[in-house]
């Protein structure tokens, strides 16, 4: 398509997955249950016509936690962030130094490959989000520079896998970007997240940073939002100095898509793409083809078409218990994109 189009990543996970996860079933049976789950999920993806598929996380704890699974040196107590409705999500705390991860992303998108022949794209999670699992005070033997030390090189390696097994891209999720302007208004931290992660993406070349991208939004877990009330206006001027070639932003749920539209057109770099968010993953109703041809022709009178591509708003189901959307609505709604992302195409390529 000459209008790149990518998911995400979650895709909802069915009721008998969930019900496996949270009853403890042996992990045997489980890891049986997962493989079965990304089979069934990379089918549907096919069917929608999809250009670029994932493996829908399905067998993600969740976007953010997967390098934590099987650590011994955490405790339950860490960072909570909490979501509008008044439901929190709270991150684990390190106790013990070095820091390595549990688990890489790479697992899932080798699986994946072997399951089909569509290109794959594979989400791994920020080091900003991880550095917030050294707690306050420190710990005795490990200092925070030593666990910043290990982050950048475990989050570069998580990277750098998935990029030597062909990943069609791999997408740093970036959700707590939005969310530091919440708690620190003043940007020093969103200062240091951008500058943290940007240590991960300098230790790539120009070539591999065009295959690098990041995805921001308000936050989605239960139909409901952490951070929506943060003006987009004053995020994304930082946000374009990550140097990645590619950007995924929600943006169908916003109140003023024009308004960031044009923030958009202002800061994005010549090597930069902005994918834009055309489906709105917290609302159930299923956007038809037409609307989101429409607002690929809204955005493209900003955004310079050889730079915009679509996605949708964030994934359907960030993290694995989250049952607010069916696995019908999703990908009813991704199909909407792909065949609204045609329809826009043929419009502006007439
Ligand atoms: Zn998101």
């Amino acid at each position: 398509m000459r209008i790149p189009t990518e998911p995400i990543g979650s895709i909802p996970r069915s009721p008998e997955l969930i019900t496996a996860i949270t009853s403890q079933t042996n992990a045997a049976s489980l890891q049986a249950l997962y493989q079965d789950a990304v089979k069934d999920t990379l089918v549907a993806f096919e069917k929608t016509g999809s250009p670029v598929i994932s493996d829908g996380e399905q067998a993600k704890s969740s976007f953010a936690t997967y390098p934590l699974e099987g650590l011994q040196n955490l405790a339950p107590e860490g960072m909570k962030i909490n979501f509008e409705d008044g439901h929190s999500r709270q991150l684990p705390l390190l106790t013990q130094g070095p820091f390595r991860y549990g688990n890489y992303a790479q697992k899932y998108l080798a699986f994946a490959q072997q399951s089909t022949s569509i290109p794959v794209k594979q989400a791994i999670i920020s080091a900003s989000a991880l550095s917030l699992i050294y707690p306050p005070g420190g710990i005795e033997g490990y200092t925070q520079s030593a666990f910043i030390a290990d982050l950048l090189n475990e989050c570069e390696k998580d990277i750098r896998q998935c990029l030597d097994n062909h990943a069609y891209k791999v997408q740093m999720d970036f959700t707590e970007g939005r969310l530091s302007l919440k708690l620190d208004p003043s940007g020093g931290v969103l200062k240091q997240f951008i500058e943290l992660n940007n240590q991960v993406f300098n230790r790539f070349t120009a070539e591999e940073q065009q295959k690098l991208g990041v995805h921001v939004c308000p936050g989605g877990d239960h139909d409901s939002t952490h951070s929506a009330d943060i003006d987009y206006a004053d995020f994304l001027p930082h946000l374009f100095d990550l140097n990645v070639g590619s950007f995924y932003l929600q943006l169908a749920s916003e109140p003023d898509r024009v308004k960031v539209l044009k923030t958009i057109k202002e800061y994005l770099k010549p090597n930069q793409k902005a994918f834009i968010g055309v489906i709105d993953v917290l609302n159930p109703t299923i956007e038809t083809a037409e609307q989101v041809r429409d607002r690929v022709l809204e955005a493209a009178q900003y955004i310079p078409i050889s730079q915009l591509g679509t996605t949708d708003d964030c994934g359907f189901s960030p993290f694995c218990d989250d049952v607010s959307t069916t696995r019908e609505t999703a990908f009813a709604k991704i199909k909407a994109r792909i065949d609204g992302t045609k329809l826009a195409e043929e419009k502006l390529f007439a």
